[in-house]
């Protein structure tokens, strides 16, 4: 019954909050965009009707449209260039999460000197001060994923050494975000599984880590409800509001989650994942870890697993303490059954059995800060012996 609560994010929630930015108060005079490399905000029109909000206020902005989905080092600072030569003073990042999280490393770098490697933590970054602070950042959502339009953390990999890293601090915060469900009617079913189950493991690991808070709790359980509940439709149909409104809630939750409380090192292994294969959505990492991350877990504090299993729609009053993980477990398995992600498997992206040490390693060496948050401190052994045990 500890904690301190700091969320300084203005966020606009709801169908139809993209039109409401035109009333508000904008951190800047001239933006710079940033989007993805896709065609999609161009496609269905999200980056035009951005444009004519800040021209009809009067702001000034230029596109960078070069982010992949997993974003990368070189992608940032090109766009933190153009940032300063055009002297823009804020960054808007519209998009899904990598957009939102390169505007955030963008924002950094377009005021500070070197290189962003020299101030990311972990790995081989230097973990240096940021000197002058960084220019505001404005999210615009379309997809409910990563929650980082409610949260500090920007995840970038640097493709030189095959580190992704996350970073953020009490300053990397969005300034204003509008998490407009409309703006995600339009995202495919198999993204909106991932992403769909990239914010359900934040909640689930905030719900384990050794730093949750009563607040961090509270949202986690509600926002795997949600997830749980409304996934499958959101997934059968696409263009179903009330589905996507509540899946949308559920993610912002979930970046509350990671904002008061932390993910966990299911995180760190699915870094190493997809830091070697890029194209391995995040989302889709997580989902080949959880049956044998969760287990492993579930032998450590089977305690925690009430509240998950009943998030999940488990009627736990009748299930001993020892069955709770069991019956999580099985409740998870059927959501990924019906959203259609039951069966990937490691090797359909390439991944090789005999690499998994290699993987373990990686996720222990870059991202070893989220290992210091679960409750039970993994070896590098039992790292290897979960990842091993994904693998299929
Ligand atoms: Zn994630």
């Amino acid at each position: 019954m500890n904690f301190n609560y700091y969320m300084p994010t203005k966020i606009l929630f709801g169908p139809g909050k993209l039109g409401e930015l035109i009333h508000e108060e904008l951190p800047g005079t001239k933006a710079l965009i940033v989007i993805s490399a896709g065609n999609s905000m161009r496609k269905f029109g999200y980056l035009q009707r951005l444009q004519a909000i800040l021209d009809e206020k009067g702001i000034g902005y230029v596109v960078f449209d070069k982010i992949l989905p997993n974003p990368i080092k070189s992608h940032l600072m090109e766009g933190a260039a153009l940032c300063r030569e055009e002297q823009c003073d804020f960054v808007i990042g519209l998009g899904g999460g990598s957009s939102i999280d390169s505007a955030k490393s963008i924002a950094i770098m377009a005021k500070n000197p070197g290189d962003y490697w020299d101030y990311v933590g972990g790995g081989t970054g230097k973990g240096q001060p940021i000197p002058n602070g960084l220019l505001p950042v404005v999210a615009i959502t379309t997809t409910a994923g990563t929650g980082t339009e409610a949260d500090p953390w920007t995840v970038i990999t640097n493709e030189a050494t095959t580190e992704k890293i996350g970073f953020g601090n009490q300053s990397t915060f969005p300034t204003l975000s509008v998490v407009d469900p409309e703006l995600m009617l339009s995202v495919p079913p198999k993204l909106t599984a991932y992403q769909g189950f990239d914010a359900l493991f934040h909640s689930l690991e905030g719900y384990l880590a050794k730093i949750a808070t009563p607040i961090s709790d509270m949202y986690a359980l509600r926002s795997i409800e949600l997830i749980n509940t409304y996934l499958p439709q959101c997934i059968a149909q696409g263009d179903d509001l009330k589905a996507r409104t509540n899946v949308a809630l559920a993610n912002t939750y979930a970046g509350f989650v990671q904002t008061e409380s932390s993910c966990t090192s299911e995180h760190s292994m699915e870094h190493a994942l997809s830091a070697f294969y890029p194209e391995l959505p995040h989302g889709a990492g997580l989902i080949l870890l959880s049956e044998a991350y969760f287990s492993f877990f579930g032998t450590k504090i089977p305690e925690r697993f009430r509240g998950l299993a009943q998030a999940m729609g488990v009627d736990v009053a009748s299930i001993s303490e020892k069955d709770l993980p069991r019956a999580f477990l099985d409740a998870l398995q059927a959501l990924k059954e019906k959203c259609g992600v039951a069966d990937l498997k490691m090797s359909d992206w390439g991944i090789k059995q005999d690499e998994i040490p290699k993987l373990a390693e990686n996720a222990r060496v870059t991202m070893g800060g989220l290992f210091e948050m679960d409750r039970y401190s993994l070896s590098l052994d039992e790292t290897i012996e979960i990842m091993g045990k994904a693998y299929r």
